[in-house]
């Protein structure tokens, strides 16, 4: 996510760009722990304690909606939000919840079209589930310790 390109888009859409808009933008840039929207509000608020945690949903919800960010809908209900708008698998921890990225490509292509079931594609992700290093390190820690 490039928060110029953003703008532009917005712009392009004839939408302005709210201060609401920006803080959030601005919170998620570079930020490559793959945010809950609980986070994102956190780090929003502190600079802009103003602004309410629908709003920074919403704008969350927006610039997914607009191809900018990613989200990644967890089993346990959560979401994740990622800027890293590239094709990337991810790697998740089922015990402490991180996510890395992987730089490693699957595109809605690599279906042969003799498995799509007449589905007209238009993403896919790819989420690898263990457990971190970190977490295998402390799993090894003799109980009762
Ligand atoms: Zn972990
Ligand atoms: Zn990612």
């Amino acid at each position: 996510m490039d928060i110029a390109q953003v703008i532009n888009k917005y712009r392009e859409c004839g939408q302005k760009i709210t201060p609401q808009r920006l803080a959030v933008l601005k919170a998620l840039e570079g930020d490559r722990s793959h945010p809950t929207a609980a986070a994102v509000v956190e780090k929003v608020h502190r600079d802009n304690p103003y602004i309410s945690p629908a709003t920074v949903y919403r704008v969350l919800n927006e610039l997914a909606a607009m191809g900018e960010i990613q989200s990644l809908a967890l089993k346990d209900g959560t979401t994740r939000f990622d800027p890293n708008a590239e094709d990337h698998a991810h790697l998740l921890c089922e015990r402490c919840g991180r996510i890395d990225d992987v730089p490693w490509t699957v595109t809605a292509g690599a279906l042969p079209g003799s498995l799509s079931m007449g589905y007209r594609l238009n993403s896919v992700q790819v989420i690898f589930r263990g457990v971190c290093p970190r977490c295998q390190g402390e799993s090894v820690t003799p109980a009762g310790l």
